[in-house]
């Protein structure tokens, strides 16, 4: 047996506790894991891009799904918060289609909550962690100039997503 068989043996008998340890490896070392990935995903860009592509293709109704699932949640924040304008005259029982998410400082804004878009769960936190919401009245009203949101408070959700502060 020469050393690439005794090696390739080796493997063979140990898969578990070389999986196990590999995974615990890349747990402990998650910036490295993500430079690693990130370095495949350069390499390999197209391919992965091309399978994406075939596999959406392939399954409209996952995008569908994950739409669904998308705009369920924004539902869920808009709904929880309401209108942050303290001085709202409209407190009712919203409906989501009259609430906004507000980018408070627009030089911040890397795109629009609820747009059709579907991104990982941690970036659409971070971008809502940018925003409060507002009544579409209201939020007009800032869009022109007449109403000063500095005072609005910005949305706070933790990283599963769910509402801190109300
Ligand atoms: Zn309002």
């Amino acid at each position: 047996m020469d050393r690439n068989e005794q090696h390739r043996q080796y493997c063979k008998t140990h898969r578990e506790q070389l999986r196990e340890s590999e995974r615990k490896y890349w747990t402990a070392n998650r910036d490295k894991k993500r430079e690693k990935d990130r370095r495949y995903y350069q390499r390999h860009k197209e391919r992965i891009k091309e399978s994406v592509r075939q596999y959406a293709d392939a399954h409209p109704e996952k995008r569908a799904e994950a739409l669904a699932a998308l705009a369920n949640y924004i539902d869920r924040i808009k709904l929880g918060y309401g209108c942050r304008n303290p001085s709202c005259k409209w407190k009712s029982d919203f409906h989501p289609a009259c609430l906004d998410f507000h980018h408070l400082d627009p030089s911040q804004k890397k795109y629009r909550i609820s747009g059709t878009a579907i991104r990982k769960r941690e970036v659409l936190i971070a971008e809502i962690r940018k925003c409060t919401v507002l009544c579409a009245i209201y939020h007009r009203l800032v869009t022109f100039g007449l109403l000063d949101d500095s005072n609005f408070p910005v949305c706070e959700i933790n990283d599963n997503g769910d509402i801190l502060t109300k």
